[in-house]
This record gives C-alpha cells, sequence and structure tokens, in this order.
C-alpha cells in the first residue's frame, strides 16, 4: 500500500514529538468505520465497556493507577484483514499505536504510552489454532493464549506438545516475540527456536509471511521483543514430540543451612544433566513463629519420562536433594501443565486470571556458581520481605547447541542459570517500599552474577536498565538495556528495524532504535 506523502510527514513528525499530527479521534474513528471495523470502543462512547475490556488482561496493577496513561481508542480486531486495515487508519490519522497479545507485559508496555493520544490494538479475538498432524506443525494466531495453543495440540495428539511458559493466559504474541523460556528449554530450546514461519503486519500496512519479509525480519520477529517490528499476526511452529508420560514434581525444604547447602550443589548440577530434566528452584522468605522468619525452596519441574526413571537419575546425581516417589506425579503431558500451572487441564484455555497483582520484577543470568556466603546474603533479603522470591531456572542441553546468534536470544552457551527476582503485592500505597527493596536485592547480587553486560531477559522486561519516552531513544542510549537482553545481536537487530521501520512507528520505551 502506498501511503501519500501527508502521511509519511506524519509518521516522520510523530517519532520525532511523540505527539500525533492531525490527531483527529474522529478521523479515526470514521476510517476505522469506512473500512468496516466496528469492534473498537472509546473512553467517552462506552466507558464501562473500555474499562473492563482494558482491564481484562493488562496483568500488573502498577499499571491500572490514576497516573498512567491510558489508549484513546481501544480496537479489538476479528480478522487479519482488520488487523491491517487498523495499521493502515492508525498511520493515516497520525495515531501511535500499541500492540496487545495476552497483556502480561511486566511494564505494562502492550497497555501503555508516554503519548496523551494513542490507540492499542488488542488480538484477543485472533486466537485461532490450526494443528497439522501431518507435518507436526500448528499456525497459532497470536492473539491465542498458550494456554489455548496447549489445549488445541493435546486435542490432536498426546505424543506432541509444544515449547512455551507456564502461565497459561500469556499470549504467544508477545511471549514468542520475547523468546519463551519453558520446562522443555533444556530438551528443545526456547518457543522462538521453534518458530519456523509467521505473519506480520509491518509498519506500511502490509501483511507479510516469512519469504516476503526476508530473513533478517523473520529473525529479529523471533527473540528480538515485541512492539518493535510490527504485529505479528500468527506464527507457524513446529511440534515437538514428547512421551506418553512425564513426571512432574515439587519437592519443599525449610532452614537457612538446608536451603543454602542445597541450592548451592544444585547450581553445578541442574545444568548438566541430561536434557530430559529441568529442575527449577524458588527461593523465598517464611513466616515461623513470632516475629521469626527462615528460608524455603521448591525444586519444582518435569523429567521426560516415568517417575521410577526420574528417581534414578536425581538420586544418582543430586542425592542431597532426597526426593521422594510422593512429591512426584506421573502424567499426560497436557496434565503436567496444568500442575505447573496450578489449574486443571479444562481451565487451560480460560482467559482470565482473578488473582491479579501489584508487581516487580528483574532478571539476571549466572555464569559460575554463587558461593554459600552470596546465597546467604540473598536469603537475608527473602527474609526481610516475605512478599519477594526469585526463581533459579537451569539452562544447558539444547541451549547449550544453539548459537549464540542463531536469533536475538544470545544467553546460551557458558549461562548456568537465569535468575528472576519478583515481589508482588496488593496495596499500591506501598509501590515504593517495594521497588525500593527489589532495587537493593539487584544492586546486591551484582558481583555474582554476569558482566558486560549485565545480561537481562526481554521477556521480563525491567525500564529499571534505561528507558526514553515514546521510543525515542538514539541507538547509544538505548545499549544499555539493548545489549543486556540481545548482547552482540544488539546491532543487527538496529540495522533490521532502521531497514523495515524507518519512521519508527512500532515503538514503546524500550523498543529497538532506528539510526538516525
Ligand atoms: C504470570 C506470568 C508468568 C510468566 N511466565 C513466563 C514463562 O514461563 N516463561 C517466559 O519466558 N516468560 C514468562 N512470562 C513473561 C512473558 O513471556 C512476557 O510478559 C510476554 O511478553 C507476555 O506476552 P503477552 O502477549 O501476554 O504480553 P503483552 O503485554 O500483550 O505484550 C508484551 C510485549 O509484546 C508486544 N506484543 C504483544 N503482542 C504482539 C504481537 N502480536 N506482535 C508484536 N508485538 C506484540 C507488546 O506490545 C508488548 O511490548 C510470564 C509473565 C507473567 C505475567
Amino acid at each position: 500500500m502506498a501511503f501519500s506523502r501527508v502521511s509519511l510527514l506524519c509518521i516522520a513528525l510523530l517519532a520525532i514529538s511523540g505527539w500525533a499530527c492531525a490527531q483527529d479521534a474522529p478521523g479515526l474513528m470514521s476510517c476505522l468505520q469506512q473500512k468496516g471495523i466496528t469492534n473498537f470502543t472509546t473512553s467517552s462512547s462506552a466507558p464501562s465497556m473500555y474499562t473492563s475490556m482494558l482491564y481484562f488482561s493488562l496483568q500488573n496493577l502498577r499499571f491500572t493507577e490514576p497516573g498512567v496513561l491510558r489508549p484513546f481508542v481501544l480496537i479489538l480486531p476479528r480478522t487479519k484483514q482488520e488487523v491491517v486495515k487498523s495499521v493502515r487508519c492508525c498511520i493515516r490519522q497520525g495515531w501511535e499505536i500499541r500492540v496487545r497479545s495476552g497483556g502480561h507485559s511486566y511494564e505494562g508496555l502492550s497497555s501503555t504510552s508516554d503519548a496523551r493520544n494513542f490507540a492499542l490494538i488488542d488480538l484477543m479475538n485472533i486466537a485461532d489454532v490450526k494443528v497439522d498432524m501431518k507435518s507436526k506443525t500448528a499456525w497459532v494466531e497470536a492473539g491465542a493464549t498458550v494456554g489455548e495453543l496447549y489445549s488445541a495440540v493435546a486435542e490432536k495428539s498426546t505424543e506432541y506438545g509444544v515449547a512455551a511458559g507456564t502461565c497459561p493466559t500469556m499470549g504467544t504474541g508477545g511471549h514468542f516475540s520475547g523468546g519463551g523460556m519453558s520446562l522443555l528449554s533444556r530438551k528443545y530450546g526456547l518457543a522462538a527456536d521453534n518458530i519456523i514461519d509467521a505473519l506480520l503486519v509491518d509498519a506500511n500496512g502490509r501483511l507479510l509471511d516469512r519469504k516476503s519479509m526476508g530473513e533478517d525480519l523473520f529473525w529479529a520477529l523471533r527473540g528480538g521483543g515485541g512492539g518493535s517490528w510490527g504485529i505479528v499476526v500468527a506464527w507457524k511452529i513446529q511440534l515437538l514430540k514428547v512421551p506418553p508420560k512425564v513426571t512432574v514434581f515439587t519437592v519443599k525444604r525449610t532452614g537457612r543451612d538446608q536451603v543454602t547447602e542445597l541450592v548451592h550443589r544444585w547450581q553445578s548440577i541442574a545444568p548438566f544433566l541430561e536434557e530430559d530434566l529441568f529442575i527449577r528452584v524458588f527461593i523465598y522468605g517464611t513466616q515461623l513463629q513470632g516475629d521469626h522468619t527462615d528460608v524455603q525452596l521448591t525444586f519444582s519441574g518435569m523429567y521426560l519420562g516415568r517417575q521410577d526413571q526420574l528417581l534414578n537419575v536425581v538420586n544418582k546425581n543430586f542425592p542431597e536433594m532426597g526426593m521422594a516417589a510422593g512429591e512426584c506425579n506421573e502424567t499426560s503431558w497436557i496434565d503436567s501443565i496444568s500442575y505447573t500451572a496450578y489449574t486443571t487441564t479444562a481451565d487451560l484455555v480460560s482467559r482470565s486470571n482473578p488473582n491479579k497483582m501489584y508487581f516487580k520484577a528483574k532478571s539476571d543470568f549466572v555464569t559460575s556458581p554463587i558461593p554459600p556466603s552470596g546465597l546467604q546474603g540473598a536469603w537475608k533479603f527473602l527474609e526481610e520481605e516475605l512478599k519477594g522470591f526469585i526463581i533459579f531456572a537451569p539452562q544447558g542441553g539444547r541451549m547449550y547447541e544453539i548459537q549464540p546468534s542463531e536469533i536475538p536470544f544470545p544467553h546460551r552457551a557458558g549461562y548456568l542459570y537465569n535468575i528472576q527476582y519478583q515481589v508482588t503485592w496488593k496495596d499500591s500505597t506501598k509501590d515504593s517500599q517495594y521497588m525500593d527493596w527489589m532495587r537493593r536485592f539487584y544492586a546486591y547480587m551484582t558481583p555474582y552474577v554476569s558482566k558486560s553486560p549485565r545480561a537481562a531477559y526481554v521477556n521480563y522486561i525491567d525500564l529499571d536498565l534505561g528507558s526514553a519516552p515514546n521510543g525515542t531513544a538514539t541507538v547509544q542510549e538505548a545499549r544499555s538495556w539493548g545489549e543486556s537482553y540481545f548482547g552482540a545481536n544488539y546491532d543487527r537487530l538496529v540495522t533490521v528495524k532502521t531497514k523495515i521501520d524507518p519512521y519508527n512507528v512500532f515503538r514503546n520505551a524500550q523498543s529497538i532504535p532506528v539510526k538516525k
């Protein structure tokens, strides 16, 4: 589609000023209507519908607070063609765009903007999954949640699964765009490592597939982070062989000394176990009687095999854990997903999450085991703030075989495990207390984690690493977070971005910048 000169000028002004030119709300709405798109709402036309749709999938309650800017219009296209038309209308009318699939962005980047007026295109109605057992592939529309994807695959086969994260309400649109770590990462790599085609609406309003977009853009889409490249409307993924029975487990242990010893051992074992076994560890403070606290851990994970085999492998390699049969559950792959997500298999398709919280998260990668003294210092933070926890997720296996430049996610061989720090709360008046705790904890961890750059995971997006209003960062400014997420792949991402979206139509506070 060819844009008029006025449209191009408008896009250029939008990129420079962060303010939509000719920002004509009736103009946008009449454009949408002329194109046959009726499924949109504004805060003034239907306030209660607008509010319930806006907050339906937004996970982090920090971004529902009064000072946060909200989109002028919320568009819910019903087809891929409606996405194309919505993008064209927004660009023509000079509106900044945000795209949302599952709404799980840790920093609310799919639902908010620094621009006073922006349009939110929400893909929740574009959520079909077509599974083809002949080719062992599936086309999944980007608005489908991972739970919907898991269920659709399980309906067709008990022998094939999908590598994707544990929370069923996450959108495949954002999750796959940032990589997608899962219990299958050690066996099959990230979700993004298993994408074989994609459909994208680009900054010119064109619908492109892998062939027509070219390999550079297809590379960038698979892990280069959501919100920078256009709107992915569908992914084609490779289905992955799973055995008829897998074993999931939950092993809890309490006490500072025991937790220190177990976690210290785990660091040298978990990344090097056979790739069929994934053992992650949650660590948190716990209240004892009175004011006394202690530290607790939960090992949880999955073995692609039967329970007796799992017990053999663990008892041989990690006897200190003392795993017992009663802590394991041998089940089908699909039931292992619901077990891990604390839900039922029937509920995997539910898009609603009744237990939303305020939260802040951060991430790190570790390249050499943290000494016991370093771990004990970390436990002090967890005992100070019982609403905080950390998750150590092992790398290794297939993650080590894939080259760091294969897709934009660069943290492969040499990275032992990923750390996710989280603190969740319900009382919004205490935001600064929890944010401060998180930042102090992260600062404490500096000597123990990767350096130059301090690596981070873009799906655990963290604006503390740096940000620019409206995605206006220069290439140099964005390096501070770009290299943490993408390492040496950052410059290639900038080159792709500059080529495919020179006016920076698709952007957010941490999007990939354009070379000026
Ligand atoms: C409870 C919870 C559990 C999680 N568990 C895991 C896990 O197990 N493993 C893991 O790796 N991560 C996990 N995450 C992180 C998750 O992968 C990211 O938050 C991911 O970005 C969510 O995707 P979404 O579509 O739900 O989010 P959204 O908020 O909709 O989008 C996230 C970003 O991607 C962009 N985007 C969304 N859709 C599209 C699209 N169709 N095309 C282009 N850009 C798009 C958005 O604009 C935004 O910038 C978890 C997050 C939460 C809140």
